[in-house]
């Protein structure tokens, strides 16, 4: 079966065989060596003046950099189960929140973040998805971040990057916590998160707050290469192998591109047999379909074609399907997928099937190589 939903996603071959080795005791100084050349890398992924491991799976990030963060109260965009679970997490902590409430197509604007941080002096930190995994969709964090901060620079922005870091480049200047998580673009299994920090927010967490998820006695502890309490040493030891195979692999740049064409071609291909895609601005990270078959489509590509996409959640259940676009993807897989969902229209009697999906895709997909043939 071909896993391609947008998390978690498969794990490299080469990575699972790195994380198969014995035990390693964390308080060694073999394992600070791998903890120094993970965060040596992720300086790279995340160019930021600080980042910090956690043992969780990427809502222990999000718990962490609001409760670190928001000591006030918190603005959360909800555009999706991502964006309402930042409000969740601000209430069960006591924590003041305003929500900015979208539906799940709709990304967040400027002028509405910034007409409800002048109308609430104590809104301290504003957190939104990069890419809301629930729809698809890419919202306007580094203009909303630029926006926020030429108000007033004391504003924390918590970029939720979970689907976004790793899949594009992300101008992190004016933002304070950027999330990673392994399950998704990082190709891992799940269990670990990562938080870049800005100066500004190591200012604000100060003594930090919480207790697992003190951000200031992870901060103290990692720039020693150790971690305060026992670190995700497997996940660890695999996130080294990821983010080494994607430099050998002509690096960050080449992964962004070829993740930016991809989705692009899987849109054009699905468009061209009809069908629409949801977000008014999709995310890279995945391609939503939105389709009254969406359920239908789903079943059979699982059942008849041997790929797995994910459906939607809450009142989007059965209504859209969602196609990962995230990690170092086979082109030949993909592909197929296009392939299979235009047989599956073809069963559903929707359309006649004459390979349009994959022409399509490889059309859009190999235009350079295209375009040059057709010069010579
Ligand atoms: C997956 C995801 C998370 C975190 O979910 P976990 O299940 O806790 O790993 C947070 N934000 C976004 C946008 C996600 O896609």
């Amino acid at each position: 079966m071909l896993l391609f939903t947008p998390g978690p996603t498969p794990v490299p071959e080469n990575v699972r065989k790195a994380m198969s080795d014995t035990t390693l005791h964390h308080r060694t100084p073999e394992f600070e060596a791998i903890f120094e050349r993970a965060r040596e890398l992720l300086f790279k992924l995340i160019p930021m003046n600080e980042v910090v491991m956690l043992s969780s799976s990427g809502t222990g990030a999000m718990e962490a950099a609001v409760i670190n963060l928001a000591h006030k109260k918190l603005l959360n965009v909800n555009a999706g189960k991502f964006g309402e679970r930042f409000g969740k997490i601000a209430k069960a902590h006591g924590i003041g929140s305003v929500e900015l409430k979208h539906d799940w197509d709709k990304p967040a604007t400027v002028e509405e973040i910034v007409d409800l941080i002048k109308a609430d002096a104590e809104i301290d930190a504003v957190a939104i998805q990069i890419s809301e995994s629930a729809g698809g969709l890419r919202h306007p964090v580094e203009e909303i971040a630029k926006a926020v901060k030429a108000i007033n620079p004391n504003i924390m922005i918590i970029a939720d990057g979970i689907t976004a870091v790793g899949v594009e480049r992300i101008d992190a200047s004016n933002i304070d916590a950027l999330l990673a998580g392994s399950q998704k673009a990082l190709m891992l299994p799940p269990g670990l998160s990562i938080i870049g920090l800005s100066d500004a927010a190591i200012e604000k967490i100060g003594e930090g707050k919480g207790y697992y998820l003190n951000l200031a006695s992870e901060i103290k502890n990692q720039r020693k290469n150790t971690t305060a309490y026992t670190a995700a040493t497997t996940l660890i030891i695999g996130l080294v192998e990821v983010l080494e195979t994607i430099e050998k692999g002509d690096g960050l740049g080449k992964l962004y591109c070829d993740t930016a064409r991809r989705a692009k071609s899987t849109r054009f291909a699905l468009e061209a047999i009809g069908l629409h895609s949801f977000p008014e601005i999709p995310a890279k990270s995945m391609t939503t379909i939105d389709d009254a078959d969406a359920g239908k489509i789903r079943t059979m590509l699982k059942e008849q074609f041997d790929v797995n996409v994910a459906g939607g959640q809450d009142h989007l259940k059965g209504k859209i399907f969602r196609i990962n676009q995230m990690g170092l993807i086979d082109i030949h897989e993909l592909i197929w997928v296009v392939n299979s969902i235009e047989l599956s229209l073809a069963a559903l009697g929707r359309r006649d099937f004459d390979g349009t999906a994959s022409k399509v895709f490889t059309q859009e997909y190999f235009k350079t190589i295209l375009k040059k043939e057709e010069d010579k």
